[in-house]
Order: structure tokens, then C-alpha cells, then sequence
């Protein structure tokens, strides 16, 4: 508890007291010590960790969406090289006839 002057009358007076005892003057509290000041802080710091954690679930959501997404173009991918894969032993093994049939031919 410090003493501080009264603003209206100069006589020194509790620094707690809210009305000056000599004049009657009444004596601001400083803002640290109003409770408004304190529940609105606590208000807006609780609000802003919810939107926090909002907008991290939402990112979270969003990135697993992508990955999932990636997965599913990758297996595409691989379906076409599997397909493409199969075409080309196909290819060469008609390419292989094609061979045995020219040495066919050429052996006559
Ligand atoms: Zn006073």
C-alpha cells in the first residue's frame, strides 16, 4: 500500500482508497486494477485460442483432403503404367511372331 497525492486537494492519501478522505474526491482506479478491464482480456484471449484451434483443425482437414487426393492420382498413375506395361509385352510378343514368320519366310 503507497501513500499518493490527491489530485484536488495535494494531501497524501492511500494509493487503494477509491474516494480521497480529506476532500471527497473521487480517485480513478488505474486500469490494471478495473475488472472489466481483466474479464475482457480473458474474453478475448479465450476467444482468439478457439479461433486458433479452428483454424487449425480446418488446415489439418484440409491438408489430409489433399494428401488423399495425391494418394489417389498416384494409384492412377500406377494403373497406367501397369496398363501400359502389359500393352508393350504384347507388343513384344507379336513382335516375336512377326520375327519367327520373317524366318519362315526367309527359310524358303
Ligand atoms: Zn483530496
Amino acid at each position: 500500500m503507497a501513500l499518493i497525492k490527491c489530485p484536488e486537494c495535494g494531501k497524501e492519501i492511500s494509493s487503494e482508497a477509491k474516494r480521497c478522505p480529506h476532500c471527497g474526491k473521487r480517485l480513478k482506479t488505474p486500469w490494471y486494477k478495473s475488472w472489466i478491464f481483466w474479464t475482457v482480456t480473458g474474453v478475448i484471449i479465450f476467444i482468439a485460442i478457439m479461433i486458433s484451434i479452428v483454424i487449425i483443425q480446418m488446415n489439418e482437414g484440409a491438408e489430409l483432403a489433399r494428401q488423399s487426393e495425391f494418394y489417389q492420382e498416384m494409384d492412377e498413375i500406377s494403373e497406367d503404367a501397369k496398363r501400359a506395361s502389359s500393352r508393350s509385352e504384347s507388343a513384344i510378343e507379336e513382335l516375336d511372331e512377326m520375327q519367327d514368320q520373317l524366318d519362315y519366310l526367309l527359310k524358303d
